[in-house]
């Protein structure tokens, strides 16, 4: 198969393998939803709002869908370098983005029959170990107005199915593994869930908290609600925190005013595997756990058990890589 030869990082370079019609016609054949809101806090991080051609279907909080952008899009420059078979440069790259919200519009919560779009928070991957990220680099060079690939089916497993309106829930992230649990934090309220709530977000920078100001008015707006925010790198941390650390330590219950008690506890974990620690199963059935610990065992060990649809848990997880 013929490799190009070049790197695609630039406009210049990209469209110059497709003419400007092939382009247009490609956009026209695949692209079914548009940019309808872009905010960037900074390079690598932005909140996406995307109108479908399509209506909406039904979908539950927690869940993803999918965008794509054609490989012949152009790639943000200090993007690793990609290079493509010919035959790729006019397929689609598609990835699995979960469903967030800002919780807040004109000073009230999001009302159901306002959510004409989606809304999806996503980080810039620049480099990755094997082979160059495909579609991040793409996205970061969207402006409002533009088209791409939007699935049509919402799905998965991560829900708030089976919590009740009295249990404690807790939602753990690292980056971006927060955009499920806004939206899910939003249905919660808009329902009058009458536990407590907390949600914890782990990232290098406080720049890197796209959603802080969103979290700590629903902290004023209901207080049994907290909004945790650990940050490893930014320069007045003294002594770096992970989540599992805190969850170790008792600190976090400290912070949130409430025990993780199994019986009446929900904990949803999103993002990062090193975070969460999915174990596997051994021939016995037995789980193992990977090292280092995650925040997965650290809970089984407080006698959590694993959700899964057909033998339902506390532990609910969703590793994004
Ligand atoms: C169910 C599901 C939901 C997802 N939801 C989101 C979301 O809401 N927001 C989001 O930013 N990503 C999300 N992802 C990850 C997303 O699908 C892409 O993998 C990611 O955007 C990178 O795409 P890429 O093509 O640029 O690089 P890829 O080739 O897909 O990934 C290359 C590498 O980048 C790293 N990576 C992937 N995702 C992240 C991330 N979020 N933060 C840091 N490093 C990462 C991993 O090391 C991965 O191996 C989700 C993944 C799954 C499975």
């Amino acid at each position: 198969m013929a490799i190009v030869s070049h790197t695609l990082n630039t406009p210049d370079r990209s469209t110059a393998m497709l003419s400007p019609e092939e382009i247009a016609q490609l956009r026209q054949k695949y692209y079914n939803a548009t940019v309808a809101y872009l905010y960037k806090p900074h390079d690598e991080l932005m909140i996406l709002r995307v109108r479908p051609d399509f209506p909406i279907p039904p979908y539950k909080p927690g869940q993803y869908t999918t965008l794509g952008l054609g490989y012949w899009e152009p790639r943000v420059p200090e993007a690793q370098p990609e290079e493509l078979a010919e035959d790729q440069v006019r397929k689609v790259v598609r990835r699995a983005y979960s469903i967030s919200s800002s919780i807040w519009r004109d000073g009230d919560l999001i009302r159901p029959e306002d959510e004409t779009e989606l809304e999806f928070y996503i980080v810039l991957v620049k480099r990755a170990n094997g082979k160059p990220p495909a579609l991040t680099p793409r996205l970061f060079r969207l402006k409002e107005g533009d088209r791409l690939v939007c699935g049509p089916k919402i799905t998965g497993h991560y829900t708030l199915d089976g919590v009740q309106p009295d249990d404690r829930v807790l939602f753990l992230a690292t980056g971006t593994g927060e955009a499920p649990h806004n939206k899910m934090i939003l249905e919660l309220v808009r329902s009058g869930h009458r536990g407590p709530i907390g949600s914890v977000v782990c990232v290098r920078y406080s720049r890197d908290l796209a959603y802080l100001q969103a979290h700590r008015r629903l902290e004023q707006y209901r207080p049994n609600y907290r909004y945790i925010t650990l940050t490893t790198r930014d320069p007045e941390v003294r002594e770096k925190k992970y989540i599992q650390d805190i969850l170790r330590s008792g600190e976090l219950e400290e912070r949130l005013g409430w025990q993780l008690d199994p019986s009446c506890t929900h904990v949803f974990l999103c993002g990062n595997p090193a975070m969460i620690g999915p174990p596997k199963k051994d021939e016995q059935g037995n789980l193992v756990f990977p090292q280092p610990t995650g925040a997965v065992e650290l809970l089984v060990r407080r006698g959590f058990k694993i959700h899964h649809p057909k033998d339902p848990g506390n532990i609910h997880f969703e590793t994004y890589w």
